[in-house]
């Protein structure tokens, strides 16, 4: 990875990796990087969304077709329980919906309804 005889600062180092964390389709160790920036991760030999799957651990049931789970802080690689919620596609849509009315600098806009 590093070019032989090459020096580096910590500075570099860590820009480095943050831009390796860009990477698509990287392997983890058996989590995978999407194009759409979910992670897959491999359950007896084959992928599945791990954001699915910790939510169907932790209900202890598998998913229906219409719930979707959705990232709270909206990092698709965040699949911490805690950052997870359960909606149907309905309500995961319109909860989508208002996320797209965010400003250019990313802050959510007043919306007076
Ligand atoms: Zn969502």
């Amino acid at each position: 990875m590093f070019k032989k005889g090459s020096r580096h600062s910590i500075d570099a180092r860590i820009r480095m990796s943050r831009a390796q964390k860009g990477n698509k389709n990287r392997w983890q160790g058996g989590r995978i990087t999407l194009n759409n920036g979910y992670i897959a991760i491999r359950i007896d030999g084959k992928y599945v969304l791990e954001h699915r799957h910790v939510m169907e651990k932790h209900l202890g049931r598998p998913l229906k077709k219409y719930e979707q789970v959705h990232h709270i802080n909206e990092d698709r690689t965040d699949n911490r329980i805690e950052n997870l919620l359960l909606l149907s596609s309905t309500q995961h849509n319109r909860r989508h919906r208002r996320l797209l009315s965010r400003d250019s600098t990313g802050k959510f806009r007043q919306k007076t309804h």
